[in-house]
């Protein structure tokens, strides 16, 4: 009965949004690094929207809100996933 919907707030643009529908950034524990979608750790999450998406990589908003350095690599890899395809579609065929 309980609703499944788990609100978080985009590091950009600070609305709280349904988790379902941000990326997540996670800062592993125990100086594991940086990694998305999941893990154990601090989390910060980001709108699965070009313009928060551009925001904070301009104004290294993860960085702020995970306290480390956040690889252009991560950043990158969250853009083609802007640009290609769908991801759930890609992950459905
Ligand atoms: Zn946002």
């Amino acid at each position: 009965m309980t609703p499944r919907l788990v609100l978080r707030r985009c590091v950009s643009c600070r609305q709280l949004i349904d988790r379902d529908q941000l990326w997540r950034v996670v800062r592993l524990a125990g100086g594991g690094g940086i990694q998305l979608d999941r893990g154990q750790g601090r989390s910060a999450y980001v709108c699965a929207d070009a313009n928060c998406l551009e925001d904070a990589r301009r104004r290294k908003r993860l960085q702020r809100a995970l306290r480390a350095q956040v690889a252009d690599s991560i950043l990158e890899s969250l853009e083609s996933r802007l640009n290609g395809t769908a991801s759930a579609s890609s992950e459905a065929r």
